[in-house]
């Protein structure tokens, strides 16, 4: 099949979250399963310097951009960069500038990257090539499926499907937008691109899609309730039937202590015997007390409200003051969260380490040096650094909602014993949950002799939560969005 993947992230040329690994790792799986997809990203400064083999092309006949094709990182992968200048060309992050506010012109510039998405998906730009399906992930892609003129169903164009990979960022703009961007009047009404008085990109793709996925099956049943659906919940009530729940899976490549490039020693299910090393390397880089016995916690990802740095901070605090346990954190996000995490650093020298940016290298020593992971997320569309801390014997402790639900098992004595347990998961997201549940951690850590420890390491590194059933439910998902037609031409063209 021929598929058009569509993201403003791609691990290898650009990330800031759990997206990029997404964008990287499907197509990929997608071509091991020999479809023909290729990627599509708005051509970031970033983007354009690790794009390998890259080749300019010029786009559509007048058209402000031209493309810069070439291959993802390591791979084989087809990319197209929409090499925009007067949108992407500029330095900070994919979305805000570098005093953290949003750029203010983010409509135009993803309105931009849709356009030159269609311009892709109608072959108009001269690649001689026109996919099946168009895979569109977030709002920064939310306007293609409305833009594929769903009102000209009749007539041969692609098939749509976008997943959402956070409800929480919806694209959202003053009503004015509508004009600026050129679009029709009419769509103006709530069931198409209009959110309380706002326009919604996230919406635009709710109500136009072909299909919608998201990252877990726990998150697709949680944002069609109000109390997790961000105001979007009745639409997606409405789409209920078209909602698909597909775990994103881990790249083992990337994160596997056996072969990690990152970390002091490797180490693996079979040979526990590094870990020790990796724990000793991170109190060291960390600035932590070398002292093998205590429990050591580690955290990785965005500061922000989603993820409950607070109430890490609160549960953690007791532990810290008794001496209890110790911390390692990187992240960054929020100056109020990063401030707060700061003092918790500058409060318990020795006892918490912290590093406030971006260091891909630290987030792997961290998932391999910790004894357990934080992830107290109040919501948690799917969450990678859970799956890659059960493949690194690191037991996480999360707030069981979302795709933290659907991998985590609890250490609850039976699934102890049934051998299933590879985790801590607490319930409503408060400070005492996860109080309870970090003491049930550490009791067990502290009997470790006993054995169950290890076991329960055990357990969550020979899990696999690798491509390759999510690859092929989406493949899966493809096929039936195929129009009847083309799929009965193709078993014709079988025979
Ligand atoms: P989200 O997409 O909401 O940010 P995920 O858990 O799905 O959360 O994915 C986060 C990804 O980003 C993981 O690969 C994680 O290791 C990485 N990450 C987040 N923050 C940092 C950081 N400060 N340094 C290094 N890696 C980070």
């Amino acid at each position: 099949m021929r598929i058009l993947f569509a993201s403003s992230e791609a691990y290898g040329l650009v990330k800031t979250g759990g997206l990029a690994d997404v964008s990287a790792s499907l197509p990929a799986a997608l071509r091991r399963r020999r479809q023909d997809v290729r990627l599509v990203l708005p051509g970031y400064p970033e983007a354009c310097r690790n794009l390998v083999d890259a080749t300019p092309r010029p786009g559509p006949e007048g058209a402000p951009w031209q493309l810069l094709e070439g291959h993802l990182p390591g791979t084989r992968l087809p990319v197209y960069l929409v090499d925009w200048p007067e949108y992407f060309q500029r330095a900070g992050n994919p979305y805000s500038a570098s005093n953290g506010m949003d750029w203010p012109d983010n409509a135009q510039r993803f309105a931009g990257f849709a356009r030159a998405i269609v311009a892709l998906a109608r072959d108009e730009a001269g690649l001689d090539w026109a996919p099946e399906l168009v895979h569109l992930n977030d709002w920064q892609t939310g306007l293609v499926p409305l833009l594929l003129d769903p009102e000209r169903t009749g007539v041969e164009r692609p098939r749509t499907v976008f997943t959402i990979h956070n409800l929480a960022y919806q694209g959202l703009f003053p009503a004015s937008t509508l004009q600026d961007l050129n679009l029709p009047a009419k769509l103006w009404h709530p069931e198409a691109l209009e959110f309380h008085d706002q326009l919604s990109f996230m919406k635009a793709a709710l109500v136009f899609a072909d299909a919608i996925t998201t990252v877990s099956p726990t998150y697709a049943r949680e944002i069609q309730d109000p109390a997790s659906g961000m105001g979007l919940d009745g639409v997606l009530r409405a789409r209920s039937e078209d909602l698909h729940g597909i775990l994103n899976g881990v790249d083992y490549r990337d994160w596997d202590p056996a072969r990690d490039r990152h970390i002091a020693t490797r180490y693996s299910a079979d040979d526990l015997s590094g870990k020790a090393a990796n724990k000793t390397a991170l109190q060291t880089r960390m600035g932590l007390e070398p002292n093998p016995d205590v429990p050591l916690l580690g955290h990785v990802g965005r500061m922000v409200e989603q993820k409950g740095v607070d109430l890490l901070h609160a549960a953690c605090t007791p532990l810290l003051e008794a001496g209890r346990i110790q911390l390692a954190l990187v992240g960054s996000g929020q100056k109020d969260l990063e401030h707060a995490t700061g003092a918790l650093a500058r409060a318990y020298p020795g006892r918490v380490g912290v590093h406030i940016g971006y260091d891909e290298p630290l987030a792997h020593q961290i998932e391999a040096g910790a004894d357990l992971f934080l992830m107290p997320s109040r919501f948690e569309p799917c969450g990678l650094n859970q799956l890659y801390s059960l493949r690194y014997g690191t037991p996480p402790v999360v707030h069981a909602t979302g795709g933290l639900a659907d991998t985590v098992v609890d250490a609850t004595p039976e699934n102890l014993d049934a051998g299933t347990a590879t985790g801590f998961s607490f319930t409503p997201d408060s400070i005492a949950a996860l109080g309870a549940a970090l003491e049930r951690a550490l009791e067990l850590h502290a009997a470790r002799g006993d054995g169950r420890w290890e076991q329960l390491m055990r357990n969550g590194m020979t899990r696999d939560f690798g491509w390759n059933a999510s690859a092929d439910a989406y493949l899966a998902l493809y096929r039936e969005q195929l129009p009847r037609r083309s799929r009965r031409a193709k078993a014709a063209s079988a025979l």
